[in-house]
């Protein structure tokens, strides 16, 4: 936490110098434009994101993957606008379908849109989409203008339901910019500036429309995305419009460029994911009932009931039926008395109460404290407890008037906290995405049917591959399936 204050305070002290900057010229347009982030800064601010997404979502621990990621995506930032950055990829341990990138020249990609992409061209085509977003400096444009109107404010009130505004600090920053909405013009400029990249760079740059078909058919799918809406699908230009676009611009950057064969690399891409980790990883916490179990630190902990629960990478929430109170759980690194004496300082908490505990053994942390933001004043129960060189912690807030009848349930979720011991929780495997040939002629539906696939993830799988389940499949056909 501690950290990440150090990080969001930089932030702010960076806005207040950098506000004479005024104007910058875009690489992309030629064009001056109001920058409020000069290029050693977006770096910096750059910097400051990638901390923060690995701290919240973690890096996904593949060398292979990784490095085969990095083969595709540097000579697409090398034939861009802006060689010269210092480009870093990288891919994440989330299962949300999301790409994104960050100021300076990083690019996240998670694992949840490795899933479902089917070939090396359409991944080259959604990293050139975000190498664009950078090369045209749309995401230090958005991050001077969200520092500007507080949109980190805003971020945290989407989390945290009315509590946003105290909250709004508590929230991560970084992460933040993931849930940033670029603008339909500049969607629509990373498009066309990724089918130059890709064109440019060898790849068949009409996967990138099959793609958008793939994201607008997400919508159909039961149950939904499963997450967070990805940055993808969730930008104004409808999928439609921006395939007929890409379409279009795929045909006039190959009558420029000398003719050639654009690949696919449709094997060598499903090879590489061959074995992908699938979904939520139980190992970094799944909720079963009104518990939440946690074998990366063998704990465990109840959730109030009748609360909503929602995840964020490491971060959990749980929130009151009527909103009336909210419970924030995350793990920082350190000790108590310095994560706890981190969140007082940089929160202006005023401490009512504060004493050492023990939960369940546990050295612990508890404090009870005020915040105030303009006319909201949050009463917070916050306990930090020690877990190897770790620190768990609560913070169950609500309004100072509310407080008093809500307390017991504010503090339940560290009161409950307990040594997970269960060997098949502690053990349990997350699924896994295998790429499967096939043998003979026969229907997907069949196909799945005979690879004893959750019939429950049929159409889910159906559509990672692109195909419909009454789809014949062809002898030597690869298709991804989970196990
Ligand atoms: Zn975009």
């Amino acid at each position: 936490m501690k950290e990440r204050w150090l990080r969001r305070l930089t932030g702010l002290v960076l806005l207040c110098s950098t506000a004479l900057c005024g104007c910058a010229v875009n690489p992309v347009t030629g064009q001056s434009e109001l920058m409020l982030v000069s290029e050693q800064e977006e770096r910096q601010l750059g910097d400051r994101t990638r901390g923060a997404v690995v701290e919240e979502y973690g890096v996904y621990d593949n060398a292979a993957l990784q490095d085969y990621v990095n083969g595709v995506a540097r000579p697409l930032a090398q034939l861009s606008h802006r060689p010269a950055l210092d480009w870093q990829f990288q891919v994440m341990d989330s299962p949300v379908v999301n790409a994104f990138a960050a100021p300076g020249g990083y690019i996240f990609v998670t694992r949840g849109l490795l899933a479902v992409v089917n070939d090396e061209a359409e991944l080259a085509g959604v990293l050139a989409h975000e190498i664009g977003h950078v090369t045209a400096r749309h995401s230090a444009r958005k991050y001077s203008q969200s520092l500007l109107t507080g949109l980190g404010v805003q971020l945290g009130a989407s989390l945290a339901g009315s509590y946003g505004k105290v909250l709004g600090p508590l929230l991560e920053v970084g992460t933040g910019l993931l849930f940033l909405k670029y603008s339909r013009d500049d969607e629509r400029q990373a498009d066309a500036l990724a089918v130059e990249y890709a064109t440019k760079g060898g790849y068949d740059a009409n996967r990138m429309a099959d793609f958008f078909v793939t994201l607008e058919r997400q919508q159909t799918l039961e149950g939904g995305g499963g997450g967070a809406l990805p940055e993808w699908f969730s930008t104004h230009p409808s999928p439609v419009d921006r395939e007929a676009a890409v379409r279009t611009q795929t045909a006039q950057w190959r009558s420029r460029l000398p003719a050639r064969n654009y690949r696919i690399n449709g094997d060598a891409y499903l090879a590489r994911i061959d074995g992908l980790v699938y979904g939520e990883d139980p190992r970094q916490g799944f909720r079963e009932g009104e518990w939440f179990y946690l074998p990366q630190y063998q704990v465990q902990f109840r959730i109030p009931a009748q609360w909503s629960f929602a995840r964020e990478g490491s971060r959990v929430q749980m929130t009151h039926p009527q909103k009336s109170g909210v419970v924030l759980f995350s793990v920082e690194k350190g000790t108590v008395d310095a994560v706890a004496g981190a969140f007082v300082s940089s929160m202006k908490a005023g401490v009512q109460q504060s004493g050492e505990r023990t939960v369940n053994g546990m050295k612990a942390r508890e404090i009870i404290s005020v915040v105030v933001d303009g006319q909201q004043r949050a009463k917070v129960v916050s306990h930090f407890v020690q877990k190897g060189g770790e620190v768990l912690v609560f913070h169950g807030l609500a309004d100072e008037a509310v407080f008093p009848q809500l307390s017991a349930t504010l503090g339940q979720p560290a009161a409950s906290l307990a040594p997970l011991v269960d060997k098949a929780r502690l053990n349990r495997q997350p699924q896994r995405l295998l790429v499967r040939p096939v043998t003979r002629a026969t229907t997907l539906e069949n196909f799945l049917q005979e690879q004893q696939v959750d019939r429950e993830l049929w159409p889910r799988v159906a559509w990672m591959n692109e195909l419909q389940l009454s789809d014949r499949l062809s002898a030597g056909q690869r298709v991804k399936i989970v196990k």
